[in-house]
């Protein structure tokens, strides 16, 4: 197939569409637009987790401009494309302007005291005939820390039930567990610094390019300044990312467990590995009970280059070859994303990639770290550290902790016996209860479950039944068109708050622009129903969301995620700041469980370099974990892999960005893209419409044939809400981590 323009555009360097002031409007365009009366507000990307600072300008009220934060050394004043378009949204047409509310089968506009009448009495109702487990919460990591903070306390605190769930467990879920088993916490101990000293960078799971274009950005930025620096590549589908790869393993879907066991045991058999570093601060495991180090070098013997090949379909000698780069290269990072933690297996791979960190030292100094991609701009701020997932608690604790229930308790100032010790349902478990009709009634902020959860057939019909509340800034989406209230609220730009991304980095957003017609802040929504289900004593003592983050902080102090010292005084001057930053006069922290972390235990510590003070003894774990196949392998029946992703112009389920005519442009309509090779066996030319079909739905679709899936393998990016490619996807989740396998299914390709 010859290269459509967008096909060129996105394989070449203004494929990222990188845009700064200086590119877009220059330095004088930037003063002349002062000159005019615009305001500039800093604040920070809506869009994915890299965190990119941003300046919005506002004039009379309005936004009427855009461009990167030079000062921010996220993106140092670099913007993609969607972060380029992100002003337009706020006064997009399908902003939702009034409360609706669902009379005759038709949602219609309501008053704020009518629709908060109708909720309060709705969540009332249940919980005094089915209890608190009856209803529910579900967030988002697009949500400001501060409402995430009060929805949790409103419900775990003050209602008493831990259903308080979250969409970054769709798709950070497994890393969480990846890190809090390898490491005994959650997030990565390097930062995006390391970037700019690592030689040898491992990509899996990720189309950086596409998903998280200004760290990419950074990924060449490297190369260019650093030419010898090596990029492995591994992933089912050549994407635009392969533009900076030297090694790209293409590996079949779900088949990389063993890739990375092999790796690890070239490492071994041709000693790359740091005898010192594991014998100062390396635990081994089977995953049930302490293993020795002989004991994982025999677990290691099956996992040769050739029987890792036979499984992930790649030749030995490129696993061999990625094995001695990482070996050999002074710094490695390995980065990753949903492709990795979007498997029922999510949790041990993401314990395989530590492996190979912990097996060569590669961990804790500059240039190196196992560092996991974040989607959402704030799943690692107000939800993972936040603690609203269902078996947590803020502050990095957890529900079933009797000791961390009374801390948060004696902060949320609500009897501890108001906080359930029995974690509360996840995500799929959540909607399940929907459908089941156990779970009656559920608070929807921020998110879009209706298009973004797998297996949609399932849990649609679930929403459609129960009571559903849904507090969003847009409507019509997916799931408003199933609500029972629609709940309009303030968007980016029209509150203030903070945002934690993917290094560890608090920044905080400002307020630049008043929210249209009724929108108010969610926060405010939240106490408003507190209120009415009589739970104001312990919320009237907040005046805005300072006052939230402040008690949010009491909850940091003293633990691994400690943000004492990132009080908004501090985040409306500076950059942001990485935890842990325990007092107002500390920096903030470039590599945790080292010596320069505020919170290292020196006297422990003895002459270790590093001291992993989550852990008992302070060793991390490398886990002998086997390789495990998807949850649905091919068959005769559904002999082609499926695959789903994420396009550049696009984000998520389109809300926003799909709002951008010049967004749409490059890509109008939803598509499957089909390797030649598979596309001549199967009679299918390139735009051809084909029909695919899995063992949970069927979708029509535009064929792309085009040599980026594998053969055998088709991709379907998820962002279209006229065709709902989650009715394909299968809901078996990781029995660890609870994250569904949106990332391989069986699935029937035919010529519709
Ligand atoms: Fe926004 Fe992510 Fe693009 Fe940065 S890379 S501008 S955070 S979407």
């Amino acid at each position: 197939m010859a290269f459509t323009r967008r096909e060129f555009l996105r394989t070449t360097a203004a494929g990222v569409a990188l845009a700064s002031i200086d590119a877009t409007l220059g330095a004088q365009g930037a003063e002349a637009l002062a000159n005019l009366g615009v305001t500039w507000h800093k604040t920070v990307c809506r869009y994915c987790g890299a965190g990119c600072g941003v300046m919005l300008g506002v004039e009379n009220g309005k936004p009427v401009a855009i461009r990167g934060d030079r000062e921010n050394p996220v993106n140092r004043g670099l913007m993609c494309v969607k972060g380029f378009y992100l002003h337009q949204v706020i006064t997009a047409k399908n902003r939702l302007l009034h409360p609706l509310v669902r009379k005759d089968g038709e949602l219609v506009q309501a008053s704020w005291d009518e629709a908060m009448e109708l909720v309060a009495r709705k969540f009332r109702e249940s919980i005094e005939q089915y209890g608190p487990d009856s209803v529910g919460f579900y967030g988002s990591g697009q949500g400001l820390t501060e409402e995430t903070y009060l929805a949790n306390k409103l419900f775990k605190g003050c209602i008493g039930t831990n259903n308080v769930e979250g969409n970054p467990r769709l798709c950070m879920a497994s890393a969480v567990g990846g890190y809090t088993t390898s490491f005994g916490a959650d997030e990565p101990i390097g930062t995006y610094d390391d970037i700019d000293a690592c030689d040898l960078f491992m990509l899996i799971g990720t189309n950086t390019a596409e998903a998280h274009p200004v760290i990419y950005n950074r990924l060449e930025a490297r190369k260019k300044a650093n030419p010898g620096t090596k990029f492995i590549f591994i992933d089912p589908r050549k994407t635009p990312t392969n533009k900076l790869v030297d090694l790209h393993l293409q590996v079949k879907p779900g088949y990389d467990l063993a890739v990375m066991n092999a790796i690890a045991h070239v490492l071994v058999k041709e000693g790359y590995t740091d005898e010192q570093f594991i014998a100062e601060s390396v635990n081994f495991s089977d995953g049930t009970k302490p293993i020795t180090y002989d004991e994982y070098k025999a677990f290691l013997q099956k996992y040769t280059p050739e029987y890792a090949a036979a499984q992930a379909g790649v030749p030995a000698e490129q696993i061999v070859e990625a094995a001695r780069l990482f070996g050999k290269s002074p710094t490695a990072m390995t980065m990753w994303c949903m492709g990795v933690n979007q498997r029922v297996a999510g949790v041990f791979l993401n314990n395989l990639i530590h492996n190979l960190h912990l097996l060569t030292g590669k961990l804790g100094k500059p240039g190196c770290d196992s560092f996991s991609l974040t989607g959402q701009p704030n799943a690692c701020g107000g939800v993972r550290e936040g603690g609203a997932l269902s078996h947590l608690l803020p502050g990095h604790r957890a529900v079933d902790n009797e000791q961390h229930r009374k801390e948060v308790a004696a902060v949320w100032g609500v009897p501890v016996e108001k906080i359930s010790p029995k974690p509360g349902l996840h995500a799929v478990a959540l909607f399940d209860g929907l459908v089941q009709g156990n779970v009656k009634a559920l608070y929807v902020m921020c998110t879009n479950p209706a298009q973004s959860l797998p297996n949609l057939n399932r849990y649609r019909k679930g929403m459609a039944d129960a009571f559903l509340v849904v507090a969003e800034a847009f409507h019509p989406t997916e799931t408003t068109k199933l609500a029972d209230v629609v709940l309009p609220v303030a968007f980016w730009g029209e509150k203030e708050g903070v945002y934690g991304c993917t290094e560890r980095r608090s920044q905080h957003l400002a307020k630049a622009l008043e929210p249209p017609g009724e929108a108010r802040w969610d926060g405010d929504v939240l106490i408003d129903l507190a209120k009415r289900l009589g739970y104001g004593a312990y919320f009237e003592h907040y005046k805005g969301p300072e006052d939230v983050w402040n008690e949010y902080l009491q909850l940091t102090k003293g633990k691994d995620m400690d943000l004492t010292g990132a009080t908004y005084a501090r985040l409306r001057e500076l950059r942001g700041l990485r935890w842990p930053v325990p007092s107002t006069d500390h920096p903030g922290t470039r590599h945790r469980f080292t010596r320069e972390d505020p919170l290292f235990p020196a006297e422990k510590a003895g002459n270790r370099r590093m001291y992993f003070y989550t852990k008992p003894d302070g060793k991390a774990v490398i886990f002998a974990r086997p390789d495990k196949a998807p949850e649905e392998p091919t068959d005769a029946e559904f002999p082609v892999a499926l695959t789903t992703g994420r396009i550049l112009e696009q984000w998520h389920t389109m809300t926003m960005t799909g709002q951008i005519p010049a967004l749409n442009r490059p890509a109008p309509r939803a598509y499957v893209e089909i390797n030649p090779a598979d596309a001549r066996a199967w009679g299918v030319a390139d735009r051809d419409k084909v029909r695919l079909t899995t063992r949970r739905g069927q979708l029509e679709l535009e064929a792309r044939v085009i040599d980026r899936p594998r053969p055998g393998t088709v991709f379907v990016p998820w962002h279209w809400a006229d065709r709902l490619a989650n009715v394909l996807t299968t809901d078996a989740v990781d029995p660890a981590s609870k994250e569904p396998e949106y990332k391989v299914c069986a699935v029937r390709v035919e010529k519709a």
